[in-house]
């Protein structure tokens, strides 16, 4: 933990360091790469000043002005430049101090940062800015030319674009404890590449027998891939640096063009700006593109975890080069490796021979149509196991409409299946005991007016014929009495039998309460209709095989209605029912037509 400073002392610190930094920066630059109109090829003081003010508390900012202010005057004089002039070139460093400093802190409200693009390329432009009006200033002030101008405005452009940016990330990677993070490994690698970059800077400009002015760009775009920005930034100003430094001193390629020192300034100063231009954004875009492939590895794998936990994978058939990719979840639903190479038609030969016909048929059908589709079909897995896998696909349209893929996912639905299966057959075996008279095996009397109903409907809608039989057995009471009640069930089952071996499969007999049964009869005209409730009576009557079982003879009494237009099935029945009385009444064992 840091306590914070008392704000005097903060003052005293921040005076002390932009008045000593930037006397000595002015003094060395003056010094060392002075052009021929007396001023430097790069003025790094604008940059070490602009760092400064992004860096301190704004309260600071009046008190590192004054100490700015006092340290050009101070390095100008000293180098002889004339007070007048040296208070004049003050003042447009001032007047590009702030401006440069609103610019830049107008889009970002906190704190600079040098990773995003938009925000490097808003510092270069706040940068240019900056330094066009310093150079209208100055030249304005000193009543002096274009020359003067252009070569103002890049020297101090070129000190604030070059210097800034690594202050501003040298000291926010100590504030943030990012250099005590980084692994010894990362920093050895920073420091062995930014003295690589030194010495093959120093080794090109300190020779002028080569033309390798732009080796020393290989070296700082080295350090931009591997370090990222702060790599860019320090490369520039290592190269900036050695190279101005050697070049005013008369050394290396650019020094020995002979062209005169104003161009030769002009070419250092083009020369570091595009080595610049190129290193500070590519190290940003590389910033955003390894984040976004970061990001992108992540949603991959939450999506396969997601796969793997809803056990549905995904595949893709390329359309246009006839490939196809699986996920991890879809080689594990076909029990495979992931990874392992498919191709499409190993994948339709997944399925078993009988689904294989309707896969191939499905895609074609879907890409044909362009919708979406669900095919289920049973595959055999790696393991020769059996299952039902559903996929539910849709069509990639290209630019042009045409389908260019098929997208699909795939789940083994093999338990789906199997409970609905097992749930079918509960559900039938259910109705099926609902539905049906234990006693006989035949419909029970719910499921036989269930039965009568939809007939009823039919004959009314299309006037087909339908008629119904009520059979009773006769004197039954009797036979209870004599033979006891388990005799009597073994009759009222006999007598089922009997009348339903008589009866066609159209036909239908169902047992309608203790001893009493309907027989539905459709399509039938009355006279066949007749012929075959006197069949059912005839066989009751002659069963030979049930006495000579043991069973008690017996016989029916039948009373038989023809449809006639009836809009319930109650007036139906009880046509009928009345007719089995006459045939009671007059003496049994006979069949009655209703009135
Ligand atoms: P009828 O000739 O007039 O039909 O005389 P019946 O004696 O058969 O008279 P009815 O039809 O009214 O007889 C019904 C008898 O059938 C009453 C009941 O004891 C008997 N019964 C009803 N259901 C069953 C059954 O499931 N098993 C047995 N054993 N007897 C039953
Ligand atoms: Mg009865
Ligand atoms: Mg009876």
């Amino acid at each position: 933990m840091t306590r914070p400073l008392s704000p005097r002392v903060e003052a005293v610190f921040w005076f002390l360091l932009t008045a000593t930094g930037y006397f000595l920066l002015a003094s060395l630059s003056l010094y060392a790469t002075k052009g021929a109109d007396n001023i430097a090829a790069v003025w790094p003081p604008s940059g070490y000043f602009l760092a400064l003010l992004l860096l301190m508390p704004s309260r600071q900012r009046i008190v590192a002005f004054v100490a700015m202010a006092g340290a050009s005057v101070g390095a100008n004089m000293i180098e002889g430049v004339p007070a007048a002039a040296a208070a004049a070139y003050t003042v447009a460093n001032t007047a590009e101090a702030i401006i440069a400093l609103w610019l830049v802190r107008r889009h970002n409200a906190g704190e600079m940062s040098f990773m995003a693009p938009r925000a490097v390329g808003r510092f270069c432009i706040a940068a240019l800015i900056a330094s066009a009006a310093s150079a209208v200033i100055a030249t304005l002030l000193t009543r002096n030319g274009f020359d003067f101008l252009l070569s103002w405005m890049t020297t101090v452009g070129l000190g604030m674009l070059i210097v800034t940016p690594p202050i501003v990330m040298l000291a926010r990677m100590v504030g943030s404890n990012a250099l005590n993070n980084a692994s010894t490994a990362m920093k050895l690698e920073g420091i062995a590449l930014l003295t690589i970059a030194a010495f093959i800077t120093g080794a090109s400009f300190a020779q002028s027998d080569f033309p390798v002015t732009f080796l020393p760009c290989v070296a700082v775009i080295v350090a931009a891939y591997r370090l990222g920005p702060f790599g860019a930034a320090a490369g520039m100003l290592i190269v900036a640096i050695i190279a101005s430094l050697l070049t005013g001193q008369g050394y290396g390629p650019i020094a020995a063009m002979d062209q005169g020192q104003k161009v030769e300034v002009l070419f250092l100063q083009f020369y570091l700006v595009t080595m610049l231009f190129i290193a500070l954004p590519l190290a940003a875009l590389l910033v955003v593109q390894r984040r976004l492939a970061k990001r992108l590895e992540q949603s991959n794998r939450w999506l396969l975890q997601a796969e793997a936990a809803a056990l549905v994978g995904h595949w893709r058939v390329d359309l246009v080069g006839w490939t196809i990719t699986w996920s991890d979840q879809t080689y594990r639903v076909h029990g495979l490796q992931p990874g392992m190479p498919v191709d499409v038609d190993y994948s339709v030969e997944q399925y078993l021979p009988d689904d294989r016909v309707a896969v191939r048929k499905a895609l074609e059908e879907a890409v044909r149509s362009g919708e979406p589709f669900v095919f289920q079909g049973r595959i055999r897995r790696a393991d020769g196991e059996i299952r039902y896998v559903k996929s539910h696909g849709s069509i990639e349209k290209g630019r042009r409409g045409k389908a260019v893929g098929i997208f699909g996912t795939v789940q083994d639905v093999t338990d789906t299946v199997e409970n609905a299966r097992i749930l079918e057959s509960a559900r039938s075996a259910a109705e099926r005991i609902a539905n049906t008279d234990m006693l006989t095996g035949l419909p029970n009397r719910r499921h036989t007016l269930a039965f009568l109903d939809q007939a009823l409907r039919r004959a009314v809608q299309d006037g087909a014929p339908l008629a119904v039989a009520i059979f009773d057995i006769d004197h039954f009471k009797a036979i209870n009495d004599q033979h006891g009640h388990a005799a009597g069930d073994e009759v009222i089952r006999r007598v089922g039998q009997r009348a339903k071996a008589s009866l066609r499969d159209d036909d239908m007999v169902g047992r309608y309460g203790g001893e009493e049964f309907v027989c539905i009869l459709q399509g039938r005209s009355a006279l066949s209709a007749e012929l075959v409730a006197e069949r059912v009576r005839k066989a009751v009557h002659a069963d030979a095989e049930g006495v000579a079982a043991g069973l008690p003879a017996v016989t029916v009494s039948i009373g038989l209605a023809i449809f006639a237009g009836e809009a319930s099935i109650e007036d139906l029945l009880q046509r009928a029912d009345k007719a089995l009385y006459t045939a009671k009444r007059e003496g049994r064992n006979r069949l009655r037509m209703a009135a």
